[in-house]
């Protein structure tokens, strides 16, 4: 299994790890298969969308702050990031991409990508890259 760590520099920030999870799969030498990306903490996800226009990770940031406001919940009276984990929440954790002659399945418009709703922080993926 490959790991690396990413940095987020602001409170929300989705971050393209679209190249990692290529090179974890070239590394792992699968032509067909899976690859799951996963990371393993409660206030970021991992998604997939387009990175093209970065105008589409402010709105997806936008949207999400829209329906989940700060400050409003119960688990704020913890340490205060509650609006954090329901985003990581209604996004999940992890996404599974087939793998195909090699090389993740993803459509043109579409990147690999981690969203941190608690930065700014250092964050683990984890990549397992399944043989068929
Ligand atoms: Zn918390």
């Amino acid at each position: 299994m490959e790991e690396f760590i990413i940095s987020s520099k602001n409170k929300n920030e989705i971050m393209d790890i679209n190249s990692k999870v290529e090179q974890a799969v070239k590394k792992s030498g699968v032509k067909q298969g899976i690859a799951v990306v996963y990371t393993p903490h409660a206030t970021c996800a991992i998604l997939i969308n387009e990175n093209y226009d970065p105008n589409i990770l402010l709105d997806i940031t936008d949207s999400l702050r829209e329906q989940v406001p700060e400050g409003k919940w119960r688990h704020d009276k913890v340490d205060d990031n509650a609006a954090a984990h329901i985003k990581s929440a209604i996004i999940g954790p992890s996404q599974v991409i087939p793998i195909k002659d090699g090389k993740l399945t993803l459509g043109r418009w579409q990147n690999i990508m981690l969203a941190d709703w608690d930065g700014p922080r250092q964050r683990t993926v984890f990549v397992e890259v399944i043989s068929k």
